[in-house]
């Protein structure tokens, strides 16, 4: 186990049938539609790349890029876009992939950006749900796994752009954060 982290919170195989329930799901609820399935850099790479190997049915995949986080633990609470869709999604079934939902402010603004541009559905899967954090008021179709309010890392989560590519979901000792907080 890496030596920053104090806890494994979800194992490595916890999480592949966590993204096959969802896949199955999903492709019930997508037969025949030809979704545009955005993902949210950076965070849901790793569930994005296993999620639609999982989905049985024709897709097209596209990337969008906001900031909330800076380089700590605490959402900003502004958030901006840093790289916008390429496809129109006018008229397309769309499926937000988010690694985690915690306030919901990300969520709700990429929400009604999707409904303004007129969008014939937009649904949210999330690999992670924090939900006593929330404080926007969203709806999340579809969870990987409920968790309490602590902060995590790993399978593509980070902390200052670290620990994304271990492969399962962990927490990090204290002694890694606690200068940003003396
Ligand atoms: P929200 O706008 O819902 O507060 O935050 C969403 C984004 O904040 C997520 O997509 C993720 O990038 C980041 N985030 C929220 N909670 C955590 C966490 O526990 N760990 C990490 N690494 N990022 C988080």
């Amino acid at each position: 186990m890496n030596p920053d982290i104090e806890d494994i919170l979800i194992s490595e195989e916890e999480i592949a049938s966590a993204v096959n329930r969802l896949g199955e799901q999903l492709t019930t609820e997508y037969a025949g539609k030809n979704p545009l399935v955005v993902c949210i850099l950076k965070g849901s790479v790793l569930f994005l790349s296993d999620l639609v190997r999982a989905m049985d049915c024709p897709l097209e995949l596209d990337f969008m890029d906001l900031s909330s986080y800076g380089g700590g633990m605490e959402s900003s609470g502004q958030v901006r876009i840093l790289k916008d869709l390429d496809t129109d999604v006018s008229g397309r079934d769309v499926l937000i992939v988010e690694d985690i939902v915690d306030t919901g402010n990300t969520l709700s603004k990429i929400f009604n950006l999707f409904e303004q541009r007129n969008a014939a559905s937009v649904k949210v899967v999330t690999f992670l749900n924090k939900p006593e954090r929330r404080t926007a008021d969203v709806k999340v179709d579809y969870v990987g796994v409920e968790i309490p309010d602590k902060f995590v890392v790993g399978y593509g989560m980070d902390f200052d752009e670290q620990y994304r590519g271990l492969p399962y979901i962990g927490i990090l000792k204290p002694s890694v954060y606690s200068h940003l907080f003396n």
